[in-house]
């Protein structure tokens, strides 16, 4: 029986784990958890799974429901997620919170001996360096949860890595794959919020309109298997059934290709290193049709370049054009800004703010503080957001 921790339960990452641990109960126990806002899930999840111990984030809900509840300990605020992660009952934490305040209880699992199944790729993209090298000392198992990188994780796997040439990450290409392009300035967000293959979170299906999505992941894959960002190439596949491919030196692809459901990536990463049983859920090749493959349009989808840029620059540039995209995407959904202003607004921070190679959690931590605060001032000056 392994102990689970999940942070942000609630979401979408984190109620396709729920499924995972419900179908494999004798493997799994639910040790602690975390939602920000969403009481009556985790009020749910206490008394289906008895927990030690849950955390409730949100600044506003401080002491709001008690000190426990049946047999759970509550805690509240960011910092108790680290309480959560380094229960001596956990072994595997799964990071499933959105955004790059995920570090500190990254790193404190990192630190704390557990297993790592990550989901949450904005904590690798601005940490990267940093996390790597955490990694390294503690000799942490660090298993991706994002579909792609699971699937390349389990294809590298199988490959001598003098084998392989280039990885391939694949993108439906989102909500607006086939819009007319001058259309796109004035797309909604319930529009940008309507994805054609994947259910999701709203900040990730954001991303994925504009395959700022498949930037971050470029990123992430750079720091998850070290290679360089000439080796790393994405391509649209609008079925969302191939999720990774690794070009070997003998000219062949190997394709990695499950039904587009986030139980299958959280199941292996959970199970791993041991294979995972069968699933209860299964979808066979002869429903899966036609597959396609085209490059990616970079005119709809300047952000992915952004993202090779940026991943290029190394040092804090990866950590600038994350906490801009994340700044501009929250506008974005408060209505406040059109969707072609996000990568407006990356490539602005990009351009006006340093690039520094910090050595410290802190040094990444203020290039983060700073691009949102330029952010929130170019918005308010209604500079590039105009
Ligand atoms: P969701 O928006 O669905 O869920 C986010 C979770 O984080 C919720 O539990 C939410 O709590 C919690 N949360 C929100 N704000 C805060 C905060 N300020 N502090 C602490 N917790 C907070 O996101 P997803 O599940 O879609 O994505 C989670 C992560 O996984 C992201 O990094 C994403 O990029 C990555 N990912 C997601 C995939 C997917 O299929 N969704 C696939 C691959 C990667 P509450 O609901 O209670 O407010
Ligand atoms: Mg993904």
């Amino acid at each position: 029986m392994v102990g689970v921790s999940v942070l942000g339960i609630s979401g979408s990452v984190g109620t396709s784990t729920v499924k995972v641990l419900r179908q494999f109960p004798d493997q799994f126990d639910l040790r602690s958890f975390s939602v920000h806002s969403n009481w009556n899930v985790a009020k749910a999840l206490v008394e289906e799974f008895s927990p030690e111990v849950i955390c409730i984030t949100d600044p506003k809900l401080v002491g709001k429901f008690g000190d426990s509840y049946l047999s759970t300990k509550i805690l509240y605020g960011d910092k108790a997620l680290i309480d959560l992660v380094q229960l001596p009952s956990v072994g595997v934490v799964v990071t499933a919170v959105v955004g790059a305040r995920g570090v500190l209880p990254t790193i404190a699992a990192i630190e704390a001996g557990k297993k790592i199944a990550i989901a949450n790729k904005e904590t690798l993209v601005t940490f990267g360096p940093l996390i790597n090298r955490l990694v390294a000392k503690h000799n942490t198992v660090m298993v991706p949860v994002d579909s792609e990188h699971n699937a390349l994780f389990q294809l590298i796997q199988r490959e001598t890595r003098s084998n392989i040439r280039a990885i391939t990450l694949t993108a439906s290409g989102g909500s607006f794959r086939t819009l007319p392009l001058e259309a796109l300035e004035h797309v909604s967000v319930k529009q940008a919020l309507n994805h054609p293959t994947w259910s999701m979170g709203p900040k990730i299906t954001v991303d994925s309109a504009g395959l700022i999505n498949k930037g971050l992941e470029v990123i992430e894959a750079h720091f998850l298997f070290g290679f360089s960002y000439d080796e790393i190439e994405v391509v649209i596949h609008p079925q969302s059934i191939t999720h990774g491919i690794i070009e070997t030196t003998d000219g062949a692809c190997l394709l990695y290709a499950s039904h587009p459901d986030m139980v299958y990536p959280i199941a292996h990463s959970l199970f791993y290193p041991n294979p995972t049983p069968q699933m209860l859920i299964e979808r066979k090749p002869s429903t899966w049709n036609t597959f396609e493959f085209f490059p990616p349009d970079t005119k709809r989808y300047p952000g992915l370049l952004l993202a090779y840029q940026a991943g290029k620059a190394g040092g804090a540039a990866p950590g600038i054009f994350n906490a801009a995209n994340e700044e501009a995407v929250a506008l974005f959904l408060e209505e406040k800004i059109s969707f072609t202003t996000i990568p407006r607004l990356i490539e602005s921070a990009l351009n006006q703010i340093e690039n520094v190679f910090p050595e410290t959690l802190d040094g990444y931590l203020e290039k983060d503080q700073e691009t949102r605060n330029y952010i929130q001032r170019e918005f308010n000056q209604g500079g590039v957001t105009t």
